[in-house]
């Protein structure tokens, strides 16, 4: 099953990968990073590695696996 990691300590919090995901599962994390920022953080949903998030996300901080 797809799914993603997130490299929680690159994150800025942009929210970027939350808008971009079709199926709504990246959310912005409630912890502070160790930049200071809410990072975003994988739901454990539906993914369908459509790379959206990866591809539009600024700082490299996910990738996707098959
Ligand atoms: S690869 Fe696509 S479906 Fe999976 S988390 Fe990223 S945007 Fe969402
Ligand atoms: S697009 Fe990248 S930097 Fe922005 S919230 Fe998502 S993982 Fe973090």
């Amino acid at each position: 099953m797809p799914m993603i990691a997130i490299n929680e300590d690159r994150c800025k919090g942009c929210g970027l990968c939350v808008r971009v995901c079709p199926t709504h599962v990246i959310e912005i994390g409630k912890h502070l990073n160790v930049k200071g920022f809410y990072a975003a953080a994988y739901t454990g949903g539906k993914c369908t590695a459509c790379k959206a998030c990866g591809l539009i996300c600024p700082d490299i901080c996910i990738e996707i696996f098959k």
